[in-house]
């Protein structure tokens, strides 16, 4: 493995890295690192969540874009606006030491006037989420005929989410010849359609197999009757009071009521999801981020790619309708080489999923008893 800075990163982005505490590359920017500093090229990489994709991409575009300038020269794309700031206070972080640099967030939710009015500033990096970005381009409020680098970042569930034509739209108003570098955790058929479509001969890049990128997490099933599923959740909190965890629910409904109910119950729990303002989700991954809050009882769509240190247990309290985003779940664990436990509250009628899951992450699950005991909380 090489060190950073024989990945040939410059001094300003190397100081920031001694900043950051990162000590060598993970593989993915080991990899990515060199290719995109040194060739002009179009990129695939595909890596689990929690591999440091964001680095991989980033301080490649932070040390190729001309910071002296106000053109918008790179467009970073994400699927929510979760990510889309997470990204962008992660850029600003490795660009600390770039005098000028300009990064900016534009996602919905929030006021466009105001995001216009920070791009015009001069954002050399614009990090979006498809659907404001699209709304800004047709109200002549962004320029980027100008970018050189744009990124697709966790493709596939930008896709999932029914992005294809806003990314589409999008990438028609940017030049022909800038670099485009897909960054993704699985490569269903939608992704390689817009490999395809957007992308001029692409170098490719896979890191790790699914067996070894899981193997920080280990998986764990609960058999309950579907009523007890709400008193297994309880127990497994009681079992693990320094637990610090993502409770994944299957609907908006669901992840409402089981929070509220945590709530209720004495627990520390937040809900994030969906049908929540743009405020009260800022607020939640706020206090979740700092850990005043234990338990974030989740929506996919809301928890897809965040990245929260120190994740000890993921919860499925409900298993996904996908069985690869079981995948996605468990990747919010067992991150930065720290081990974490994926738990399973499963009924009868769908054990056998377990199997199938199983296949796809080729790891095996352990079954497991609810533990008994005192409720502390009740
Ligand atoms: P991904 O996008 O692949 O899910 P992220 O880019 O969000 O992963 O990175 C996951 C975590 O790992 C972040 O907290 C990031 O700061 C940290 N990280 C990234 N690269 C390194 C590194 N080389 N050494 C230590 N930590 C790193
Ligand atoms: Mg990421």
């Amino acid at each position: 493995m090489n060190t950073f800075k024989e990945l040939g990163l410059n001094n300003d982005l190397l100081q920031a890295i001694t900043d950051l505490g990162f000590e060598t590359p993970s593989e993915v920017q080991d990899k990515a690192i060199p290719i995109l500093l040194n060739e002009d090229t179009d990129l695939v990489a595909l890596a689990q969540t929690g591999t440091g994709k964001t680095a991989a991409f980033g301080f490649p575009m932070l040390q190729k874009i001309n910071v002296e300038s106000r053109t918008t020269q790179g467009l970073i794309l994400s699927p929510t606006r979760e990510l889309c700031l997470q990204i962008t206070n992660e850029m600003k972080l490795y660009g600390k030491h770039l005098k000028g640099l300009n990064v900016v967030a534009i996602y919905g939710g929030a006021s466009i006037t105001e995001q216009a009015r920070e791009v015009k500033r001069g954002a050399q990096i614009i990090v979006a989420t498809p659907g404001r970005m699209k709304d800004m381009i047709s109200r002549n409020l962004v320029d980027i005929s100008k970018i050189e680098y744009s990124v697709l970042d966790e493709a596939d569930e930008m896709l999932n989410m029914g992005f294809f034509e806003d990314i589409t739209d999008i990438l028609s108003h940017t030049p022909k010849d800038k670099n485009t570098w897909l960054f993704s955790a699985t490569m269903p058929k939608e992704v390689s359609v817009i490999a395809k479509k957007f992308m001029n001969n692409p170098i490719e890049i896979t890191v790790g197999n699914k067996n070894e990128s899981t193997s920080q997490v280990s998986h764990e099933y609960y058999l309950v009757s579907s009523r007890d599923r709400y008193q297994a959740l309880k127990r497994l909190a009681d079992a693990n009071p320094d637990i610090f965890s993502v409770i994944f629910c299957r609907t908006k409904r669901d992840t409402q009521k089981v929070a509220e109910q945590l709530i209720e119950d004495g627990y520390s729990a937040g809900a994030l999801h969906g049908d929540l303002s743009q405020n009260q989700r800022d607020l939640v991954m706020k206090s979740f981020r700092n850990q005043q809050i234990q338990m974030l009882v989740a929506t996919d769509v809301a928890a897809r790619g965040i990245d929260v240190d120190d994740i000890t247990h993921v919860i499925n309290y409900q298993l996904p309708d996908e069985i690869e985003t079981y995948t996605h779940r468990s990747g919010r664990t067992g991150r930065a080489g720290k081990t974490g436990v994926s738990m399973v509250i499963v009924s009868k009628s769908e054990v056998r999923k377990i199997k199938s899951i199983e296949r796809i992450i080729k790891k095996d699950f352990v079954k497991k008893e609810i533990p008994d005991g005192m409720e502390i909380c009740e």
